[in-house]
């Protein structure tokens, strides 16, 4: 059954106390702001970007070129935009799943996969090493079926990543329902090696320090306003100030680029989360769900679920939404949190009269390819790493070595990847985008309301490689 379109009044009821903040950085633990660039400085390279793209970047290269002196600038505070605001799913996936993998680069998936697996294991190791408290569970994933024709697409997936050596399992509703109770699961698949979850924010923060232990300079509130070339280098203003560097890492996801030729490429797509008041354990037991695996379920408008360290539901996602462009206002929208709220009352009916608490959306740089894409301007004396469309947490790591690649001009076997040297087809420019936009969310609603039916636009577009998504 579909999720349901009208909003109850109880469901609004439900959102009455909720601060419109990121509970993520709603936290005593936040640190304090470092101090903004004021004067003109020098650094052999100069990351633009506080959140995990900029931050992985900084810290490896640190770790890679111990010669390189290494500036970090955030605009605002570090973690402040989709870093701090995601769900906290970290996926070994480099591809934004396994299906989009493999429709786009069929033959390169066993070495996207290898490389994948090996990236969240790095992070793991990483947050282990430097001591980073993120609240990193080992989870797994669970994919449930919300629909019956969904039961079939989720055994094509067990089968397709069995084909390529993933451990995945099947499960039926029974078995489903014995992990977590739902009236709404049909099926299940479970991934527990390729996810594990944390805290976003906290991993951000904790990077952060462990740069800095490495000897990266990190300014926040200091906002690029322009680069340029300089010399054999480039100059990168800020509002107060300077950086002439060798080198510049972009890592600005879906804000205005600094390079023009990359709105091309990217649209800011605005993505909706709720968090609830900590579950009781006669809460908790109702719904079944005792360990902290991570849920999406498997329409093309998806909802991710996860618990908190203390025991919350955290409920994201679903409507994508484009408004034309960037600008925090589009964070306060209304309508898809009333949404979700009934969407989550659908779900676990057990729940009814559970509050939410925190209410907050984030800007997603989503490409037509679903996955990040990278290149390099001015001579190759800068490298960008965008494009990640809601599925980053992981891969912004993998993104941050491909940046450091293309730097120092080393040929590696990420560079080599197809999936590094291609790009996705830009979008057109607007109103078209607009109106193409509006067009492909209509069609794709409707697609979930009739049995995953893709009509003639959608199909047109799935043969050009022409997505959109969240
Ligand atoms: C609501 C939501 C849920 C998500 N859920 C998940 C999930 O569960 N799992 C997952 O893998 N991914 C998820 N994502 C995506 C994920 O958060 C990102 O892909 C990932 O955090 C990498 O982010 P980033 O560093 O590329 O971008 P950001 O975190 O957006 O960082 C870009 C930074 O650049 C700074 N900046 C921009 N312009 C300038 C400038 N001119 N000067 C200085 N600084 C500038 C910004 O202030 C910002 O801090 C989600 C995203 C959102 C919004």
């Amino acid at each position: 059954m579909p999720f349901p379109d009208v909003v109850t009044p109880a469901a609004r009821a439900a959102l009455a106390d909720v601060r419109f903040t990121p509970y993520w950085l709603d936290q005593p633990s936040r640190p304090a702001a470092r101090p903004a660039l004021v004067g003109d400085v020098e650094a052999d390279l100069v990351v633009i970007g506080g959140g995990l793209s900029g931050l992985w970047t900084a810290y490896e290269a640190r770790r890679r070129f111990p010669d390189w002196s290494v500036i970090l600038l955030e605009g605002q505070r570090i973690a402040e935009a989709a870093s701090g605001r995601n769900g906290g799913f970290v996926a070994a996936s480099l591809t934004h799943g396994l299906p989009n993998g493999m429709s786009r680069w069929p033959g390169e998936m066993p070495e996207l996969l290898r490389l994948g697996q090996a990236n969240l294991d790095g992070i793991v190791s990483v947050v282990e090493a430097e001591g980073i408290d993120c609240d990193l569970v080992r989870s797994g994933e669970l994919d449930v079926a919300v629909d019956g024709y969904q039961v079939a697409d989720l055994r094509e997936m067990v089968e397709a990543a069995g084909a390529l050596g993933l451990d995945y399992e099947f499960l039926d509703r029974d078995a489903v329902r014995s992990m977590v109770d739902s009236p709404t699961y049909h099926a299940g698949v479970l991934d527990r090696r390729g996810v594990v979850m944390v805290d976003p924010a906290r991993l951000s923060w904790g990077l952060a320090s462990a740069a800095e232990r490495a000897g990266v300079v990190i300014h926040e509130q200091t906002r690029v306003t322009d680069l340029g070339r300089a010399g054999t280098g480039m100059v990168v203003t800020t509002d107060f100030g300077s950086v002439r560097a060798g080198r510049v890492a972009l890592a600005t996801s879906a804000f205005p680029p600094l390079l023009r030729r990359l709105g091309h490429y990217v649209v800011p797509v605005y993505d909706s989360v709720l968090m609830t008041e900590p579950l009781t354990p006669e809460q908790r037991a109702s719904i079944g769900w005792q360990d902290r695996i991570g849920i999406g379920d498997a329409g093309n408008q998806f909802h991710y679920y996860r618990i908190t360290h203390d025991g919350r539901i955290l409920w994201g996602g679903y409507d994508a939404s484009y408004y034309g462009g960037f600008n925090p206002m589009h964070e306060r929208q209304g309508a898809p949190f009333a949404r979700l709220s009934e969407h989550f009352r659908y779900t676990f009916p057990q729940l009814e009269g559970l509050r939410f608490t925190h209410a907050w959306a984030g800007a997603i740089d989503t490409c037509s390819r679903f996955s990040a894409f990278w290149g390099t301007a001015y001579d190759g004396r800068l490298s960008y790493s965008l494009g990640f469309t809601g599925l980053g947490v992981g891969a912004s790591r993998f993104g941050a070595q491909v940046m450091l690649d293309l730097l120092s001009g080393e040929s590696t076997e990420r560079t080599r990847l197809e999936m590094v040297r291609t790009k996705p087809i830009p979008f057109p420019p607007e109103p078209i985008r607009g109106i193409g936009i509006g067009i492909t969310r209509r069609a794709i609603d409707k697609a979930d309301r009739n049995e995953g039916r893709r009509n003639i636009w959608l199909r047109t577009l799935d043969r050009i490689g022409l997505g959109f998504d969240s």
